[in-house]
């Protein structure tokens, strides 16, 4: 068999025996393909062998690679510049990483003069890296109660990312501390503010993430390289 349908028979089956742990469906989860270090050429594959949700962490690439395949739905997941702001708004489905003010500030700019909306995630810091982007979560509510003054600015969830070496079970934390926002915010009534989504866990870490409650997942080296 391809090995791109192996990699991704491989990620479906991790992703049900994660959710059959927990009693979740696995139709509720959504994996977002990173592409970030494959072409185009490997993007159109993935995309013929049903994949919809493409994960980027530069404005450029994401640009080049959602010119070949429109029809696929795009996501920003890396660090953006507010320079870079007038290049991204209108082109995703969903911005992964709003991480501070002022850019919720310039993606709002840019969005109203667009008259446009503009879904994002409120990346958390949880584990409080220093050279990790986002929020504190102790900064989380008054950044959500802010959100009203950008009327563009849909909040619909957190994002967050684990530390890279740890070993799997020390992840577990931090996703649960990441659900334990959403749930304990899930009912404030602030416009534009709507915490549908967690996204959370990648290659090394997803089935936690599943297990502690993300609705979406980022997925690179294991799907386009397999390990
Ligand atoms: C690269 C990246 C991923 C995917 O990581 P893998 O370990 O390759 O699955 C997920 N999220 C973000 C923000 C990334 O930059």
């Amino acid at each position: 068999m391809d090995s791109l349908q192996t990699s991704l028979n491989n990620i479906q089956n991790r992703i049900n025996r994660a959710c059959a742990s927990v009693n979740r469906d696995p139709a509720d989860i959504t994996l977002v393909a990173v592409s970030k270090t494959v072409n185009v050429e490997m993007v159109e594959k993935a995309y013929r062998l049903g994949i919809r949700n493409f994960g980027e962490n530069r404005v450029a690439d994401l640009a080049e690679k959602q010119g070949s395949l429109p029809d696929a739905n795009w996501h920003m997941i890396g660090r953006l510049q507010t320079n870079k702001v007038k290049d991204i708004v209108g082109k995703t489905c969903l911005i992964h990483s709003l991480d501070r003010w002022n850019l919720a500030e310039a993606l709002h700019k840019r969005a109203a003069y667009m008259e446009i909306d503009v879904p994002v995630l409120l990346q958390v810091n949880i584990a409080g890296e220093e050279q990790k982007a986002g929020v504190s979560p102790t900064d989380v509510d008054q950044f959500l109660q802010s959100i009203p003054q950008l009327p563009r600015l849909k909040i619909m969830g957190f994002m967050t990312m684990a530390p890279l070496e740890s070993e799997t079970e020390e992840v577990r934390p931090i996703f649960r501390e990441l659900a334990e926002i959403r749930k304990r915010l899930y009912h404030i009534h602030i416009p534009n503010v709507e915490l549908r989504y967690l996204s959370m866990g990648m290659s090394q870490d997803f089935e936690v993430a599943v297990q502690e409650g993300a609705d979406i997942i980022r997925v690179g080296t294991s799907l386009f390289h397999g390990s």
